[in-house]
């Protein structure tokens, strides 16, 4: 398995490549994508939350890689095409389309990728949105906004909740077997240094 980081313009995009090709978020652009994976086809998209900077270019992707599945929450799905809860607006995107549900899949605490030969599983993040989500391959964490290099995600946002955010970060901090934590944005870190508060 090998693991890239994209620093897209939006947020950061992690490419894993194993038996399949996994991509987290989608925050580059697709000439930026396949400048990475050459021609290399992408059969799993997840999207961490429903924020705007995270799906910017996820229609894109979807139309280049016809057969991909795009895994997210349901609560993410339900709001991609409203841009105060995506904090598309703040980018200056007034309107958004819902992504055709036909290739969407719908994860949940404990989901897994099949496909996908490493040992995996999604968790539950919520705080920074109530959509949030992370996705566990072996001992990697793919975190989107909720955990950073040097914090965590803002939980001034809306659907954001302060003690989901709590909650959260101690789900963290108990979670056991996972080494290097790749973030939303900044830099990738060695996930056991970020709890240690002594
Ligand atoms: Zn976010």
């Amino acid at each position: 398995m090998k693991i890239t980081t994209i620093r897209g313009d939006m947020c950061n995009v992690h490419i894993i490549i194993s038996n399949i090709v996994v991509i987290v978020d989608a925050g580059a652009s697709l000439n930026k994508i396949l400048e990475e994976t050459g021609n290399e086809k992408i059969d799993v998209i997840f999207l961490t939350h429903a924020h705007y900077d995270h799906f910017a270019y996820l229609n894109d992707y979807i139309e280049k890689f016809k057969d991909v599945k795009v895994y997210m929450t349901r609560q993410a799905f339900e709001k991609l095409d409203n841009p105060i809860l995506t904090v598309a607006k703040l980018f200056g995107v007034n309107n958004l389309n819902k992504i055709n549900q036909s290739c969407v899949n719908f994860v949940e605490d404990g989901t897994t990728i099949d496909e996908l030969e490493n040992k995996n599983c999604f968790i539950s993040l919520k705080g920074h949105t109530d959509c949030s989500c992370g996705l566990i391959i072996e001992d990697n964490l793919f975190c989107g906004d909720a955990l950073f290099e040097d914090g965590f995600g803002r939980y001034d946002l809306p659907t954001s909740d302060f003690n989901e955010t709590s909650k959260t970060l101690q789900k963290l901090k108990n979670l056991k077997g996972i080494n290097t934590c790749y973030a939303g944005h900044g830099n990738s870190f060695e996930f056991s240094k970020r709890f240690n508060f002594n």
